[in-house]
Parts: structure tokens; sequence; C-alpha cells
């Protein structure tokens, strides 16, 4: 099903994301994974695609054993370092796997590699027209609540983020933010720049502290004191700590929905348990 009808249908949904295996050695372990959290039925599962494509047959594999699974699948597709010959290829290796959802993206070339002449698409907006040329998607793209790192201030990245609508994003999913009063000052904005589409809130509980440094070194999210102090009480006690994750990201949801912020996506990290638990923490809410 494309996500646009189900966000038609549907005033609330919570959606989850999973990243597929980096190696072949591996691939059954996140598989097991996958297979759990597409138990929890969520309204979509989103597959990160590995830095620079180097994902994209498990990419595919995920998506298309989430969907037979009866899970709605969004592929991500990145056009970083990728020729128009590659997305067709993997574009049309989605339709045939049954993927009726893409979240285009540009990526970010990895450390130590270099830029081939291949790279014709230089932004997210560019790529989302080469997709519709070679599939009937519903296209999704990313967001930035603090603004994308290289953008020089939140309003020309607002701008940006206008191009992709108008290139045919049908909605976006925000970077992870810990502070709810960011991510409702950035829809205010986005609104005002005519940016109209669904914003999905993308949350991330961040169950250890080493992912807690790397979060904040790669997103450069704000991290408020409340987290920083949970994180420094906890951070040698794994279970406690996971458990207080869990509440954080928990009570954020809770305040989204009650300011009517619909559409919630969780960055799972592949852990069914986190994702269980916060699901039943909302299972009242989201009956309704
Ligand atoms: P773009 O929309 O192209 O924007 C990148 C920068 O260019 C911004 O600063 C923007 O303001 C600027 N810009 C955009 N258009 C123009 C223009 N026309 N002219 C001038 N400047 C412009 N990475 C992966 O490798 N794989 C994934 O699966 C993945 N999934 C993600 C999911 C989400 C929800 C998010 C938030 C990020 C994800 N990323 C993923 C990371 C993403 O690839 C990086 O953040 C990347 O740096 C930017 O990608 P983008 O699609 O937002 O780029």
């Amino acid at each position: 099903m494309k996500i646009s009808a189900i966000f038609k249908e549907k005033k609330r949904t919570l959606s989850l994301e999973v990243f597929p295996p980096k190696t072949d050695s591996v691939y059954e372990k996140v598989e097991a994974s996958v297979n759990e959290i597409a138990e929890l039925k969520p309204d979509f599962m989103s597959v990160t695609y590995g830095a620079a494509g180097s994902t994209r047959k498990h990419t595919t594999a995920i998506a298309s054993n989430i969907e037979k699974k009866g899970v709605t699948a969004l592929a991500h597709l990145t056009c970083v370092n990728a020729s128009e010959e590659s997305i067709r290829t993997q574009v049309e290796d989605l339709a045939k796997a049954g993927i009726k959802n893409i979240l285009a993206l540009r990526g970010d070339l990895p450390e130590g590699v270099e830029s081939t002449g291949d790279w014709i698409y230089k932004h997210a907006s560019e790529l989302i027209p080469v997709i519709k040329k070679y599939g009937d998607f519903c296209i999704g793209g990313a967001c930035y609540p603090e603004k994308h790192p290289e953008a020089a201030n939140l309003k020309t990245d607002i701008d940006n983020i206008r191009r992709k609508v108008d290139a045919g994003c049908e909605f976006l999913t925000t970077q992870m933010f810990f502070d709810n009063n960011i991510f409702y000052n950035y829809l205010y904005r986005l609104r005002e720049a005519g940016v109209s589409v669904p914003v999905v809130a993308g949350i991330m509980p961040v169950t250890n502290a080493k992912q807690m440094e790397r979060i904040i070194k790669l997103s450069q999210a704000f991290i408020p004191r409340r987290y920083i102090a949970l994180l420094d009480k906890f951070s040698e006690e794994p279970a406690a700590l996971k458990q207080a994750a869990i509440a954080y990201a928990t009570d954020q949801i809770i305040d989204l929905l009650a300011n009517d912020i619909g559409h919630i996506h969780i960055y799972t990290m592949n852990k069914p348990d986190v994702a269980a638990k916060i699901q039943e923490n909302l299972s009242e809410i989201f009956k309704s």
C-alpha cells in the first residue's frame, strides 16, 4: 500500500525503522530481528540504504520480506555517487519486489571514498524525478528540525525542503530530535513556508551511552539536560538505561500526540524489545 493512502486513512500512525545487514554473514540474524519487529504490525516499516548503496540488495530483500509479512515497506534510496543506470536498476528491483514506497535521499559520501564522475544527482530533489521516471511510487524525503548540518541557516534549508516537495515528495520524516519544542517550531516554519505535506516525527530511544555520543557527533542534535542526567546516572546500568530511554521516548511521543502530531516513526536500531515496549506503552492511545 502507498504510505500516502495510509496517511489519508489514519490520523495516527506508528512506523518503525530497521537497517539491513552490512554483510551476507549476518543476514539471517538481522532478518530474524526484522521479522520480530514486523510481528508488531506497525503501520509501515522503513529499511535504510547503507552508505552510498553498500546494502542495495539487502535493502530490497529485507523490504520485500516485510511486505511478505503483511506490513507496508518503505525502502530508502540515496543518489550519492550513483549513476542514472544504478538508480534505474534499484528502482526496478524494488518495483519487482512489490515495494510501493521510497524514501529519496542524497546520502553522504563515506569517509575515504572518492566521488565518482557518476554522481550526477546532487540533491534528493534531483533524485525524485528519476524515481518517478522508472516507477510508480509514493516518495518521501528527509527533513531536519535543527537544520541539515551543511545548510547555512534554517531558512535556506527549509527553502530546499520546499524544492523537494515541489519535485514530488509526498511526506517528510524528521531527523531524530530530543526536545519536542524544536520540532513544534520547525513545523510552524515549514507550514509558514508553504510546505503542507505530512511530517512524520522521528524518535530515537537511545538505549546506551556510546550510541548517544555517536548521535551527537553525526546529527548534532540538541540533548536536553534531562536526557543528559539520565545518561549520566544510568550509564553503568544497561538495563536501567534502556528502561529510562524507553520512558523518555514514550513521554516524547505522548506529548507529540497530545499536540496533534499524528505520525510517529521510531528508529528501532533493530531492537524488537525496545519497539515492542514503546508500542505497548502507547497501546490505548493508538487504539483511538
Ligand atoms: P538533501 O535534501 O539533498 O539536502 C542535503 C543538503 O543540501 C541540505 O543542507 C540542503 O539544504 C541542501 N540542498 C538541498 N537541495 C538543494 C539545492 N537544490 N541547492 C542547494 N542546496 C540544496 N543516509 C543514508 O545513507 N541511508 C539512509 O537510509 C538514510 N536514511 C535517512 C532517513 C532519515 C529520516 C534522515 C533524516 C536521514 C537519513 N539519511 C540516510 C542521512 C541523509 O542521507 C543525510 O542526512 C544527507 O546528508 C542528506 O540527505 P537528504 O536527502 O536530506 O539531502
